[in-house]
């Protein structure tokens, strides 16, 4: 028997060995998590089918973990969907149990929950972030869809740790409006960084 409140189970839309292309772990061989399920409701979202958690079967955080371990990877992202929906502290005892790093990639509109490696925090317009985001992550990421975000973006990076990484990332269908002037944000303000989606130019998970 399975529930939400349950961190023995979680909802898996899919699972896949491929190379991280995002971020500061792009280019790095990572199992990827999807669980399934978000109401942030990114007008933009690229992974629409993830939204209603009710399509997706549970696994077992034992069965999960087994998969990954099996993979050969050394990383594993969990990602959705918003993957801190669920209570993911059972997931990463488990990982780290069997040696794997455990990176998540988060909306932060949900508690925290979980031991993790690597807080990849991605903000959105559409639900706002919980503040526990900004001092508990490593990374910070924004994705540049429209000219107003440059501005949401510098605000939310002036409230992340100094030793942080934050990236700006052209949205993908809007990358050759956008990638021009992400590039001047750069170069303007040198403490960010370009993220490009590199598995979509590689044509890859
Ligand atoms: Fe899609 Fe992620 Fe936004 Fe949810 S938070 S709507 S999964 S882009």
């Amino acid at each position: 028997m399975s529930s939400i409140t349950d961190p023995e189970y979680l909802p898996v839309m899919e699972s896949f060995y491929t190379i991280q292309g995002e971020g500061f772990y792009s280019g790095t061989p990572a199992y990827f998590i999807r669980l399934g399920g978000c109401d942030v409701g990114c007008v933009w979202c690229d992974v629409k089918d993830s939204w209603d958690a009710s399509q997706f079967e549970w696994f077992s955080v034992g069965q999960i973990v087994k998969e990954a371990k099996a993979s050969g990877a050394q990383v594993v992202v969990v990602t959705g969907g918003e993957p801190l929906m669920y209570n993911l502290t059972k997931l990463t005892e488990s990982l780290k149990a069997s040696g794997l790093q455990a990176n998540i990639e988060t909306s932060g509109a949900y508690p925290l929950s979980g031991d993790w490696d690597w807080i990849c925090f991605s903000p959105k317009k559409f639900k706002a972030p919980l503040e526990e985001f900004y001092s508990k992550s490593h990374e910070l990421k924004v994705i540049a869809f429209n000219k107003s975000d440059f501005k949401w973006a510098s605000e939310h990076g002036d409230k992340m740790n100094q030793d942080s990484q934050l990236f700006l990332q052209p949205e993908w269908s809007k990358e050759k409006e956008m990638t021009p002037l992400v590039v001047d944000f750069v170069k303007r303000n040198p403490r960010w960084k370009i993220s490009l989606q590199t598995h979509k130019y590689m044509d890859i998970p």
